[in-house]
């Protein structure tokens, strides 16, 4: 990923001068803190297998740490691995290169279980109201080929996926806050969700995904829109299967 060059277009939108000043260097995962990440990366997991995929998906910050600290599989979270999860979820973004919004105020975030509802045989949820209308519409516009394939994530879900972002991303914090919202900045956690092409696997989350006869007409819909179009102003990648809700 080319980060500067990326800024340099943004410029030429109307981002403010002052919030590109602020933008650092890469931030990279120190050595001494390496060992905390891996940890706290790895406890996320565990409370994964422990819920389930599907809960996973909308389990508040507290209820992991209640999981954690009754499975003896989990394990508690120590101090350490504590204080990082919370400095990842209230740090200013920015100073990553990320220009979204904040939707979750606080850590402690949940998502009220009547809220949502889950869609069968995707393992996801999605919030009840205008996005469960704007999901089932759209699949009776353009067919059974187009699925959901990431709906409602809380803070427990962006956190887990954040922190394996940026462990594939070598410790790179910058560089993985350009393709995934880091946890309290999803709208996710609020309304949106993701959609791909029935089969495609991992190709639904690359610019590919924009080639297919599914995403055209997905274009064509007036009721819903993109939420993160080419050079957007929130300084996140191109995501042709990001949907958002209007
Ligand atoms: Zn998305």
């Amino acid at each position: 990923m080319n980060r500067r060059l990326f800024i340099t277009t943004a410029i030429a939108s109307p981002l403010l001068v002052q919030d590109l000043l602020a933008v650092e260097k890469d931030i990279i995962v120190s050595r001494e803190e390496w060992s905390t990440f891996v940890g706290l990366r790895k406890r996320l997991h565990r409370v994964k297998k422990v819920v389930g995929y599907g809960n996973f998906n909308i389990i508040s910050f507290d209820r992991a740490l209640y999981y954690a600290k009754h499975y003896a599989v989990i394990g508690a979270f120590p101090q350490k691995e504590l204080d990082l999860a919370d400095r990842l979820f209230y740090e200013d973004p920015k100073k990553y290169g990320f220009f979204g919004d904040r939707i979750c105020d606080t850590i402690t975030h949940s998502i009220a279980p009547k809220a949502v509802e889950k869609i069968p045989y995707t393992g996801h949820y999605l919030f009840k109201g205008k996005p469960m209308e704007d999901y089932f519409r759209l699949k009776k516009d353009i067919g059974d080929e187009i699925i959901l394939t990431s709906g409602v994530r809380g803070v427990v879900k962006q956190m887990s996926l954040y922190v394996d972002k940026i462990y594939r991303c070598k410790g790179n914090i910058s560089q993985a806050s350009f393709s995934l919202a880091p946890p309290g900045y999803s709208y996710h956690s609020c309304s949106d969700f993701d959609v791909g092409k029935r089969g495609w696997g991992h190709k639904n989350f690359t610019a590919k995904f924009a080639r297919t006869r599914e995403f055209r007409q997905l274009r064509q819909l007036d009721y819903i829109d993109m939420r993160y179009t080419i050079n957007n102003e929130e300084g996140v990648r191109y995501e042709p299967w990001h949907v958002k809700v209007i």
